[in-house]
């Protein structure tokens, strides 16, 4: 007997040492040479609770990024983070300090390898690392250099493209491109969408993977989320575009939401990664909860498809609770055991 595969959609909390805790943007606690040992002592640990956990396929907790899109952006050129402007992202869902578009966007040198490197150092199991899609990145922008946010994404696909090549190399199993956007901009999603998620993955090494959410648990995506109405139907119209992508495999929430399950129908023959943790409630998921919500998605997806993760990061989670999620995420994939 198999059990479902396990994995967590990206990020896991950061300790108190190492950065503010609980926040989205948060500050670093240390600086220098003392935070680049602090962000691979925090890598080790976040790893080693995954193991702990019993999870498949572990990240590095995205430990050394302050921000999942901007900690893509600060090793790339064309951006300029002394020009902050406020702006509302996500169709004006929440505010943002967003850093400035300034000229072509280059990718001149690595920016997750050396983390990626690392990480592979320390286990044994599938690794996968996050990075940010390019509709997330430019709407996470402000730009004054492109004045087109298509334009913009494709440069940003070139470079997402090379440092996957690169990720490949370091040994990195499956790279997964983060587009909560995909679930707001709907017209750009199937204009353009599509095809530079696709460009990002074009020759690449490794498996893909694509995670598109209704956000962490911070109250501007919780106020959202209590405007949707009873049934959310993005996935609807999100999945079966999806499908047609050339990536290997689909990441989307499923628990706690209103997300109606026979959206997962939509999904083709991708794998499916369903979150069957909610990150938006400190409520502790029973192992027969993940259980229930792995049976719901196997009456549209066959189990060697499936897999259970988390809905979405846990970056602003207290850190105890997302341990204790992470330990029920296991336990009740491993109630929802299929013969191969
Ligand atoms: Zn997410």
């Amino acid at each position: 007997m198999k059990h479902v595969a396990t994995t967590v959609a990206g990020s896991l909390p950061k300790p108190a040492w190492l950065a503010q805790t609980q926040k989205l943007w948060p500050e670093w606690q240390l600086d220098g040479a003392a935070l680049a040992e602090g962000k691979r002592d925090a890598t080790e640990l976040a790893v080693a609770e995954q193991v702990r956990a019993g999870i498949d396929v572990v990240t590095d907790g995205e430990q050394s990024r302050r921000h999942f899109v901007h900690g893509f952006l600060e090793s790339i050129d064309g951006i300029d983070f002394t020009k902050i402007v406020r702006k509302g992202i996500r169709a004006d869902r929440y505010e943002a300090d967003l850093p400035t578009i300034t000229g072509p966007v280059r990718r001149s040198r690595s920016v997750h390898v050396a983390e990626a490197r690392f990480a592979r150092t320390l286990t044994d199991r599938k690794l996968k690392v996050t990075i940010p899609g390019p509709m997330t990145i430019v709407d996470t922008l402000h730009d004054v250099y492109y004045a087109d946010r298509k334009k913009a994404a494709f440069a940003f696909a070139d470079a997402i493209r090379a440092e996957i090549e690169e990720l490949a190399d370091a040994g990195v199993d499956i790279v997964q491109l983060d587009e909560p956007a995909f679930n707001v901009y709907f017209a750009e999603l199937e204009e353009w969408g599509i095809d530079a998620l696709n460009a990002c993955v074009r020759g690449v090494a490794c498996s893909s993977a694509v995670h598109v959410c209704y956000g962490y648990g911070i109250k501007a995506n919780m106020d959202w989320k209590a405007s949707l109405g009873g049934e959310w139907d993005q996935y609807g119209i999100v999945l079966p575009l999806l499908a047609q992508s050339s990536l290997d495999e689909i990441s989307i929430e499923l628990a706690g939401s209103r997300v109606p399950p026979d959206v997962l129908s939509g999904t083709g023959d991708k794998r499916v990664a369903v979150g069957v943790i909610d990150v938006a409630t400190d409520d502790v998921e029973t192992p027969d909860d993940v259980h229930a919500t792995l049976e719901t998605a196997l009456r549209y997806i066959p189990a060697e498809r499936l897999i259970a993760s988390t809905n979405c990061g846990m970056a602003p989670m207290n850190r105890e609770i997302a341990n204790r999620k992470l330990r029920s995420l296991v336990e009740g994939a491993r109630l929802t055991s299929f013969t191969a």
